[in-house]
């Protein structure tokens, strides 16, 4: 089982985010090289990006199960103003040069909301700005994330298939369980939604899976995270997708919610990772995970 979670890229970049990931059990993770809600980046150090690579070597981190993830305030479907659309294009190659100076293989990507544009005009954009963005070669590849249509986002399997029929370089898809549960698609018979998904965009093109359960039922299309088993698609479902032999090759990766001494107590709050990477590969839900966790932490 490939298994990680988002991990911070701080002054130390990639050798920090390594560290991280192994104090996890990890042997996968996800990254932003900076602040998500921001697109200020600093250069990448290559001495940093050597270390973190040796001890990936060391710990047996493959590198292409190593993501990294776009500013999520990138919109790429808003073309009202074209100064901050070629702004986002500019951006994004930034990004995908450094991902490649990581020796990183996939970018995620939301793929934006419509804000007001008619449905049609706003996938226009999207295919004009990955058409623009990817004229210049790279070897990080991007992978659209499936959306929770939470609002006028865009990232339905099947807009996520009309976007990738009509860009001319290859493409990818990550697969959000959370948010596909939230866009109204069951998880329940999960092999059914598999297929569907084969149909509609093709298993070849999954190379990502962000392992989240989530707050609300299936179509509430509001995007809250869950920690694993505790939400409304359930332990079981989840075990299923990571041990699925179909997927046995797909980093899957948290993005779960940090926790308190309460699921609401957002005062000191601590990183579920180890715990639910440890129950999904003990294959057995943790009914005390805030317990065992809040253990952990509370001497810090
Ligand atoms: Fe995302
Ligand atoms: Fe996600
Ligand atoms: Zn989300």
């Amino acid at each position: 089982m490939i298994i990680g979670s988002h991990v911070s890229f701080k002054s130390d970049q990639l050798l920090g985010s390594v560290k991280e990931a192994l104090s996890y059990g990890a042997n996968a993770f996800m990254f932003y090289t900076g602040a998500p809600q921001n697109t200020l980046r600093k250069e990448i150090d290559e001495s940093l990006t050597k270390e973190a690579q040796t001890l990936m070597e060391y710990n047996g981190i493959d590198i292409k199960n190593v993501i990294c993830h776009a500013p999520y305030i990138i919109n790429l479907a808003n073309r009202s103003s074209e100064e901050k659309w070629q702004f986002s294009i500019e951006f994004l190659k930034k990004e995908l040069s450094r991902c490649d100076a990581l020796g990183i293989s996939y970018l995620v990507l939301h793929p934006g909301s419509s804000v007001g544009l008619p449905e049609e005009e706003a996938i226009q954009n999207i295919i004009d700005a990955l058409n623009e963005t990817l004229k210049n070669n790279y070897h990080c590849m991007i992978l659209l994330e499936t959306m929770a249509k939470k609002g006028t986002e865009i990232g339905s399997l099947e807009e996520l298939k009309t976007i990738m029929d009509q860009v001319k370089y290859p493409l990818g898809v990550c697969l959000d369980t959370c948010h596909v549960s939230d866009a109204g698609y069951s998880l329940t018979d999960f092999n059914a939604f598999l297929e569907e998904f084969d149909n509609t965009i093709g298993l070849d093109y999954l190379h990502c899976i962000h392992l989240n359960d989530s707050k609300n039922p299936c179509g509430a299309r509001k995007d809250r995270h869950e920690n694993i088993g505790y939400g409304t698609i359930g332990f079981k479902t989840l075990e299923t997708i990571c041990y699925h032999p179909k997927l046995k090759d797909i980093p899957k990766i948290l993005e779960t919610p940090y926790v308190g001494e309460s699921l609401e107590d957002k005062k000191r709050i601590y990183p579920p990772y180890y715990y639910e990477i440890k129950m999904l590969k003990e294959r057995e839900f943790d009914k005390e995970l805030l317990k065992h966790i809040h253990e952990k932490y509370k001497t810090l």
